[in-house]
């Protein structure tokens, strides 16, 4: 079949692939110059990521399409064990070993948590064991958390919530914050580790892809119209995948999906803010260092780029769940305040570059409605803000393009064989993601 891919980030890139690789003819629409949509590099000196990104060991999709396209995730990815140092304390850590007993052995071991806090903890996820990491749809992370002990939620609750689902603990959906739980600490042995990358990140995934596409791609195409039957401007194809922004799927589905577009249009979102600093001759303890947010305090992890294998003496700040700093201003400068309090420098830091992503990643809230993967037969949605159990992440985008790849050939398939909308052929019809 003809299938055209709109928008090139890791999502348009995992279905573009899977269709390919399922002998389907495919195009891709990209209306930037380049590949990998917010998880790329800017051009500097040396080249900047556009915001510091983290894998973990559970990306399995992610990395599966890294090694697809010739990536050696080994090679460009550091493994580490899943560890939140502090400036001032080592923080929690986990052993190696089976998921389950790292854990307990990480908790107990954490001497800084009062024993009581420890066992609280212990108590708190054998609970969420037993139910399946499940809860009501409508509780907020705050909500489940408010048993832990304090010092738990400040050192480990609030900046995974808020690093996972880019959004702080009192809005954020508790049951997508368990399910990232359940497959970062308790599925397989080595799916909590840390994966940093070590390569700027359009060499992860985007750069390869390019080459392997290769004349499939069609870059600086803003696609401006999607006509039901289905045409990308004119062109007619047996199936789409709309890989591109929820905005943007929302706008050319207006007139032909009028139900689906509303509710992608209904998204609101959270901005991370990244600060590079630059300070010559300085390292961290460790590649990456958790920090205390406060009212001063707006960065929650700082990454040291020189023992990334990247540039040595930058370092990226990252402010997630950013939005009053952004409507309020002067992150940047309260960065460089908090990294000389927390830090010894060999050069005074400088400022080196700030990002401001507004639209980062959608506000994960409780009992939030995520547009469906399926809009309508041979018309697919795949990005990370598509209905699923995950947050805005590379691998729920990744497994969100896998899936509309799968589907849209499907549907192309059923079509041929007169078996028209047996998958629910109603837009905005309330398919899941598979
Ligand atoms: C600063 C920052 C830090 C982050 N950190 C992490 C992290 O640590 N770990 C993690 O897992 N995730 C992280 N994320 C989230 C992650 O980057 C996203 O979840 C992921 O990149 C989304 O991919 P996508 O393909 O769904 O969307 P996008 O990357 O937004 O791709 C959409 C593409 O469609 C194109 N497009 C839009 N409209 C059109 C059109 N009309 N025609 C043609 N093309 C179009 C765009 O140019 C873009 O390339 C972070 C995001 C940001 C911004």
């Amino acid at each position: 079949m003809r299938a055209g891919v709109v928008g090139g980030g890791w999502a348009g890139i995992a279905a573009a692939v899977g269709l390919a690789d399922a002998g389907h003819d495919v195009t891709v629409f990209e209306m930037a110059p380049q590949l990998g949509g917010r998880a790329r590099s800017v051009a500097g000196e040396p080249d900047y990521d556009n915001g510091q990104h983290i894998l973990i060991g559970a990306y399995r999709d992610s990395l599966a399409l890294m090694r697809r396209l010739g990536v050696d995730p080994d090679a460009v990815l550091k493994r580490l064990p899943l560890a939140l140092p502090y400036p001032d304390e080592p923080g929690l850590c986990l052993p190696p070993g089976p998921p389950l007993v790292a854990f307990a052995r990480g908790v107990l071991a954490h001497r800084s948590w009062p024993l009581s806090a420890r066992l609280g903890l212990l108590i708190a996820a054998g609970g969420w064991l037993a139910r399946g990491f499940r809860c009501d749809a409508r509780l907020s992370v705050a909500e489940l958390c408010t048993g832990l002990p304090a010092a738990v939620r400040r050192d480990l609750v609030e900046p995974l919530c808020v690093a996972a689902l880019n959004t702080p603990a009192p809005q954020a959906s508790a049951r997508v914050f368990l399910r990232v739980l359940k497959d970062a600490l308790f599925s397989g042995a080595g799916s909590a580790d840390l994966l940093l990358p070590r390569r700027p990140l359009s060499e992860l995934l985007a750069a390869p892809a390019t080459t392997w596409l290769g004349e499939r791609l069609r870059t600086g195409h803003r696609v401006q119209r999607l006509e039901a039957g289905w045409r990308v401007d004119g062109e007619a194809f047996d199936a789409v995948v709309l890989a591109s922004t929820s905005v943007e799927a929302a706008r050319l589905t207006a007139a032909v999906a009028p139900a689906w577009s509303a509710t992608a249009q209904a998204l609101a979102f959270q901005p991370i803010v990244t600060i590079y600093l630059h300070s010559p001759g300085s390292a961290l303890p460790s590649p990456m260092v958790a920090l205390r947010e406060g009212p001063q305090a707006p960065a929650q992890f700082v990454f040291d780029h020189g023992q990334l294998g990247g540039a040595p003496g930058r370092f990226a700040f990252v402010v997630s769940g950013a939005a009053p700093w952004v409507e309020r201003g002067g992150c940047a400068e309260a960065v460089l305040a908090q990294a000389l309090r927390e830090f010894r420098w060999s050069a005074p830091p400088i400022i080196d570059r700030t990002l401001t992503e507004k639209r980062a990643t959608f506000a994960c809230t409780p009992g939030l409605a995520r547009p469906v993967a399926h809009i309508a037969p041979g018309l697919w949605a795949a990005g990370d803000y598509v209905d699923g159990p995950y947050p805005a992440t590379l691998e729920g985008a990744v497994r969100a393009g896998l899936a509309a790849a799968q589907g849209a050939a499907a549907d192309v398939a059923d079509a041929a064989t007169g078996d028209k909308g047996a998958k629910g052929a109603a837009s905005g019809s309330p398919t899941k993601t598979p």
